[in-house]
């Protein structure tokens, strides 16, 4: 489905309303939807902190609803069972996921800002369509939609964090940059 970036896209507003739902949980606000023809059929959000595990992204969390529903997935699904499903995700997917999503044939991903530390389908590596493998067919991840938005839900989140701050400075010194810089 071609998108325009400029455009508000219903699915990318359910993914951040669910990065918003990560953000009051005190988690990494990442948020994402899977579609299936015009359909949700999961959203999820980041549980790392709730459930004590790095693994527990959003994308992965709704992966595995997905499968785990005899519905979704019925039993004797092929080798990909992502392969007529789309995702919309807030934040780029990380390489951990973005390799998850190829190895299970996702069709394509759409997703906010560039996940500059981690990320798996080009802010990094581009584990989606520049690494070679012999059956896991690539798939296209084009970012750019609700960009803005899922930056300053980040910005919202770590402005209340202090990672390994040796001396915590006050929170209250904090002010939170709402310029965003053009890519
Ligand atoms: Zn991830």
């Amino acid at each position: 489905m071609a998108l325009d970036s400029g455009e508000p896209n219903i699915f990318m507003t359910e993914a951040m309303a669910m990065a918003e739902e990560a953000l009051a949980a005190g988690e990494v606000p990442v948020g994402c939807v899977f579609v299936r023809g015009q359909n949700i059929i999961a959203k999820a959000r980041n549980r790392t902190n709730e459930l004590r595990n790095a693994t527990r992204h959003a994308e992965l969390e709704a992966i595995d609803e997905i499968l785990s529903d005899p519905i979704l997935t019925p039993p004797g699904s092929g080798r990909y069972p992502l392969s007529d499903t789309t995702l919309y995700v807030t934040v780029e997917p990380c390489i951990m996921c973005a390799s998850a999503l190829r190895q299970m044939g996702i069709k394509e991903v759409f997703y906010g800002c560039t996940n500059d530390r981690f990320g798996g389908c080009g802010g990094v590596v581009g584990v989606n369509d520049s690494i070679e493998h012999p059956s896991h067919p690539l798939y296209r991840a084009t970012g750019g939609y609700s960009r803005e938005e899922a930056i300053l839900i980040l910005r919202r989140f770590y402005i209340t964090e202090n990672f390994n701050a040796p001396t915590p400075k006050s929170k209250a010194n904090r002010v939170l940059k709402t310029e965003i810089l053009s890519r």
